[in-house]
Formats: structure tokens, C-alpha cells, sequence
């Protein structure tokens, strides 16, 4: 039988034969390309949440056709799926989610709109503000009623509940995961654990695979106390085929513990409240995600020292995607915050997909790592 590690290898490929057998049955399939989205009213409704988010960088000359060059490569690189069709999930989609985050996203959004199903959350972004809460709240309602419309079928309390323990339970399971690098010996590299999740969610299938895998990697410590600087990676998400950053960071003796991105812990650390009203418990845990297009967004400041106190991390690299506006004005503060209140040595890296500036990266991350030599010592 194969290990956890070596069936996420073909995750894709498990994903599309998912959807497809879904599709077949009749169940619609859901786009979203948010963290903000929340898979359980789509999972509610009886249909398939997938991550449409673009990795691969040869996706993104098509894309130039529409959209200026100076923007984020996560958003050329999807929309250059939508332009040539090369994303089979895309192309099996019966709606499209998008929400109002960042402003390249939108705009972007606006263009695909024309020619595949789309509905646009609209996200406020003053998250203490209780208006803005309020206003959430109403939009979950409104995308609850608009899935039911589309997609015929009544979506009651109940199975609003059900999605929800199952969503808790699958966070639940990745965040188990996740913590296996807190340990001086980690069984797995970050990379090995951006490996361990799926494009789908949900899927029973996945989820008896990360089961097993919590219930193997602990019994295989690999890493050596010591030999490796433990790194806590923060910023943007890392999507799959985008992967780059971390190969170069591990290449140099690094290790990855921590990832607080959407791609890692930041959309797993808190559940949603099984206790409470389930539409406002939905709106209060995903409002609550500290994600840069919030302002002010101090919960990604308090979520570092948790973080920090957690996976003892001997540095933290900030990851920022080119022309992603957000998190480079926002790497201003992270900056200060991770060297004067966490006192750990940081470096923020900016790049696109292209391989191009890989050499340089490298050398910057050396650095960073003898400085941090040098502080040991
Ligand atoms: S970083 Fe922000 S905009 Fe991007 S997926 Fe996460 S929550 Fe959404
Ligand atoms: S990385 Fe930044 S610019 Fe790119 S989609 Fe996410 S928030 Fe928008």
C-alpha cells in the first residue's frame, strides 16, 4: 500500500478522478481561490469545493493577452488556466467563487466573469469593526440563498452543521500534521508537508490518508537537532507548483517548522464554534483570518507569537509574490515586529515564478542562516 506521502504525490490526479465521478453524479463543482470562502456552505449544498489558485509559472504569457505584466503571478497564472483552458477543474466548474481581497484579484475576477458562472463574496475589511461583521454575516446568508438557488436544492441547518464538523475535522487532521515540526526532530521537511493536502475538500479519501499519516510519521523522526535553522515562513501563499522558495530554503540546510501562510497554519488554527448558531460561527471564524488585505491586521501579529513560542524557529522569512501590494507594505511592520518584539533575525523575499532570480535567493538565505550561525555561536 502506498504511505501518505507517496499518494499525495498523485494528489492531483485523485482530485480529478473525485470531481469527475462527482460531476457525473450530478453534484456541482465549486471554484474558490480563497481562504475566505467557506468550503462548508459549498460542501452544504451538496457540492465540491477546489482550489483554483495558479502555480505554474508557463501559465502566466497567456495571461498577458488581458492583464498588465506588473501583477501578482498567482493571479496571471490562474487566470491563464481560464484562458486556455488547461485547468480541468476550471473547466468542470459549474460556479466560480471569488471575493473582494486584493484589488488584483477583483479586477481579475471581473474578466473571467465573462465567460464562466461567477459569484463575488464581498469581504469587508475592518475586522474589529462590528458593522463590518454584521455585513459579513448578511453575505454568508446571501451566498447560502444564492448556492440553494443555483444549484436546486434546500440548505437547512443541519446540513450547514454536518459541513462544519467535517471541515473542523479535516483542519483538525492537518493541523495535527502541522505540529509534528514543532518536534526537535521532525519526521518531514516543510516541503513534505506542503505535500500532504489536497486541492479538494472533504474528500473521505484524503482524510483517511492524513489519519494515517498521523498515525505513522510520528514513529519516524528524521531530522537531527541542530543541523538544520528552523525557519518560520510567512506571507503569501505557497500554491502547488509554486513551490520554489522552499526547495531553496531547505537546499541550503534550512527547515521549514512553520508555514503561518494560507498554504499552512493560518486557515487551520481556529475551528469553527460547533456551539453556536452555525452562520455566525462560520462568520465570526473565517472574519477572523489574519490575512493582509485586513486593516488594521494585528491578528497576524499575535498569530507570529504564538507561532514563535510553538516551532522555536531560529528565523522568520517573509514571502511576498511580486506586485502583491498587501503583504509588501505590510512586510514593513512584520519587519520591525519579528526583530524588536520576537528578536529573531528576518528576510523578506520578493520574487515571481520565474526560476530566474533563484541563485540570488539562495545567497540572500545563506546569508540569513550564518547570521543566525553567528547569534548561536
Ligand atoms: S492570503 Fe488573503 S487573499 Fe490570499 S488566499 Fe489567503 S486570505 Fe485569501
Ligand atoms: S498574493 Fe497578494 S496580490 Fe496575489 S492574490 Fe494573494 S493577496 Fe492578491
Amino acid at each position: 500500500m502506498a504511505s501518505p506521502l507517496e499518494y499525495f504525490d498523485d494528489m492531483i490526479g485523485h482530485c480529478l478522478t473525485y470531481a469527475q465521478s462527482a460531476h457525473a453524479a450530478g453534484k456541482p463543482i465549486v471554484g474558490i481561490l480563497c481562504e475566505f470562502t467557506p468550503r462548508e456552505l459549498i460542501l452544504a449544498a451538496g457540492g465540491v469545493p477546489v482550489c483554483l489558485c495558479g502555480g505554474d509559472g508557463d501559465l502566466i504569457p497567456p495571461a498577458h493577452r488581458d492583464l498588465p505584466a506588473n501583477l501578482c503571478p498567482l493571479i496571471k497564472s490562474t487566470y491563464g488556466y481560464h484562458v486556455t483552458g488547461e485547468n480541468p477543474f476550471l473547466e468542470l466548474a459549474d460556479l466560480v467563487v471569488g471575493e473582494t481581497t486584493c484589488d488584483g484579484k477583483k479586477k481579475m475576477y471581473e474578466l473571467m466573469a465573462r465567460r464562466r458562472p461567477m459569484y463575488v463574496l464581498e469581504l469587508p475589511q475592518k475586522p474589529d469593526d462590528a458593522h463590518a461583521y454584521q455585513h459579513w454575516l448578511d453575505e454568508l446568508h446571501k451566498f447560502r440563498r444564492e448556492l440553494s438557488r443555483r444549484f436546486g436544492r434546500r440548505i437547512g441547518d443541519d446540513d450547514v452543521r454536518q459541513a462544519i464538523a467535517l471541515m473542523n475535522r479535516e483542519r483538525a487532521l492537518r493541523r495535527g500534521l502541522a505540529e509534528l515540526m514543532a518536534d526537535d526532530q521532525p519526521p518531514l521537511t516543510g516541503r513534505q508537508l506542503l505535500r500532504l493536502k489536497s486541492s479538494i475538500s472533504g474528500n473521505p479519501a484524503d482524510l483517511a490518508q492524513y489519519e494515517l499519516a498521523l498515525a505513522q510519521l510520528p514513529k519516524r523522526p528524521q531530522r537531527q537537532p541542530g543541523k538544520h535553522t528552523r525557519v518560520l515562513l510567512t506571507g503569501v501563499p505557497v500554491v502547488h507548483g509554486a513551490e520554489r522558495v522552499v526547495d531553496i530554503i531547505e537546499d541550503a540546510r534550512g527547515l521549514v517548522v512553520c508555514m503561518e501562510n494560507c498554504t499552512g497554519l493560518k486557515p487551520l488554527l481556529e475551528d469553527v464554534d460547533e456551539g453556536l448558531d452555525p452562520m455566525e460561527a462560520l462568520a465570526s471564524k473565517y472574519f477572523h483570518l489574519p490575512c493582509s488585505v485586513m486593516t488594521p491586521n494585528r491578528r497576524r501579529l499575535e498569530s507570529l507569537v504564538d507561532l514563535t513560542r510553538k516551532y522555536r524557529p531560529d528565523c522568520v522569512i517573509e514571502l511576498v509574490w511580486q506586485a502583491c501590494l498587501t503583504y509588501s507594505v505590510e512586510a514593513n511592520a512584520t519587519r520591525r515586529f519579528v526583530e524588536e518584539e520576537l528578536s529573531l533575525p528576518y528576510l523578506m523575499i520578493e520574487t515571481d515564478y520565474s526560476p530566474s532570480d533563484s541563485a540570488r535567493i539562495a545567497l540572500r538565505v545563506e546569508a540569513l542562516f550564518e547570521t543566525v550561525a553567528g547569534r548561536k555561536a
